[in-house]
């Protein structure tokens, strides 16, 4: 099959695009022919080879895809050659305390496609028939591959943990990423009242097209004293953050006494000082967040096919392109999503 290749980690040089051997479903497993894959900040880490997670080379990159289902393994009952589906990253175990508590994207023996396995950059890709999502009819493989992995991460840090509400100010960070999107999107179609925040007045000038009330260049403005200022001295209910370092630092010094701050990235630097008075004077619940469940990933997708939630895409690639859509999420150069279709 045709895939993109990673020989040696490295720069976007190392994206070789070429042929490779087609995996075989093994036992409870299925083999999917992609028409999509989402390119993720992941796959660049995963390249580079600092994304914290032993990879073994050669690899094919890639966290998220759509396609239909080509071939069925051993024992697999619960899906049929043909069927439309959407590729789930994490591969669960179906057993551990937390998948049992009904918290699979925070499984104790997950694997995660296109990091301990072979993604989705690829013609085909070989997953756990558990890693499946049907597509509603309505939904494009493109717009699956948009939306999966950023809508169910936000779905659970904005609604799940952080219980947003038509009465909360909401800021949300990063809105140009495809978590931030997503996750604005969320909370206006909850009807809280959203502050979206950026590192470009481009960016900040699609938020609005998206239903903020408010934005915040954090590149040119105090992201803390605007934020308070734009809720009348209270500061945000609730902060949907992916950025990390200074925004993150901001951001706790923004929200409100008694509120809370989802996180779930931190490119934006790994380590913040944190004062512990302000932490239990406001009484702060700092959440950490990554991934979503199935439950949670079927039900984005069902909103997006009813119109509810738009893929916000940036670009749309052939797979063969893959270096050029490197570059864009690389330079941070995007709004929404990066699409590569196979
Ligand atoms: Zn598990």
């Amino acid at each position: 099959m045709k895939a993109v290749v990673i020989r040696e980690h490295g720069g976007i040089e190392r994206l070789e695009y070429g042929d490779v051997e087609t995996p075989v479903p093994g036992p409870g497993e299925v083999l999917v022919r992609l028409r999509a894959a989402g390119v993720n900040h992941l796959d660049h880490d995963v390249r580079e080879g600092v994304s914290g997670f032993p990879v073994t080379l050669p690899h094919v990159p890639g966290i998220e895809g759509s396609g239909e289902v080509a071939e069925l393994g051993p024992g697999v009952s619960g899906t049929e050659v043909g069927a439309r589906v959407s590729l789930n990253l994490l591969k669960s175990c179906g057993q551990c305390r937390n998948c049992l508590g009904g918290l699979d994207n925070i499984c104790l023996n997950g694997e995660v496609l296109g990091v301990g396995m072979w993604g989705t950059f690829a013609e085909y890709v070989r997953v756990h028939e558990r890693q499946l999502t049907a597509m509603p009819d309505a939904l494009s493989f493109e717009a699956a591959a948009a939306t999966h992995l950023c809508f169910s991460t936000a779905w659970h840090m904005t609604v799940t943990l952080g219980g947003v509400r038509a009465d909360m100010d909401v800021l949300v960070n990063a809105a140009g990423s495809g978590v931030g999107s997503a996750a604005l999107q969320i909370a206006v179609l909850h009807g809280a009242n959203v502050i979206a925040s950026a590192g470009s007045d481009a960016k900040l000038v699609k938020a609005k097209a998206l239903g903020a009330a408010d934005v915040i260049n954090y590149s040119t403005q105090s992201l803390a004293e605007e934020a308070v200022r734009l809720t009348h001295g209270k500061g945000p209910d609730l902060v949907v953050e992916c950025v990390g370092g200074e925004v993150l630092r901001d951001s706790i010094t923004a929200v409100r006494s008694g509120g809370m701050l989802v996180t779930c990235g931190a490119h934006g630097g790994e380590q913040i000082e944190l004062d512990v008075i302000e932490l239990f004077r406001k009484h702060l619940r700092l959440q950490g967040s990554s991934l979503a469940t199935r439950l949670e990933m079927a039900h984005v997708l069902s909103l997006v096919g009813d119109g509810k939630l738009k893929p916000v895409i940036h670009t749309t690639l052939p797979l063969e392109e893959v270096q050029q859509a490197a570059t864009l999420i690389a330079n941070r150069n995007f709004f929404g999503k990066m699409v590569l279709t196979v």
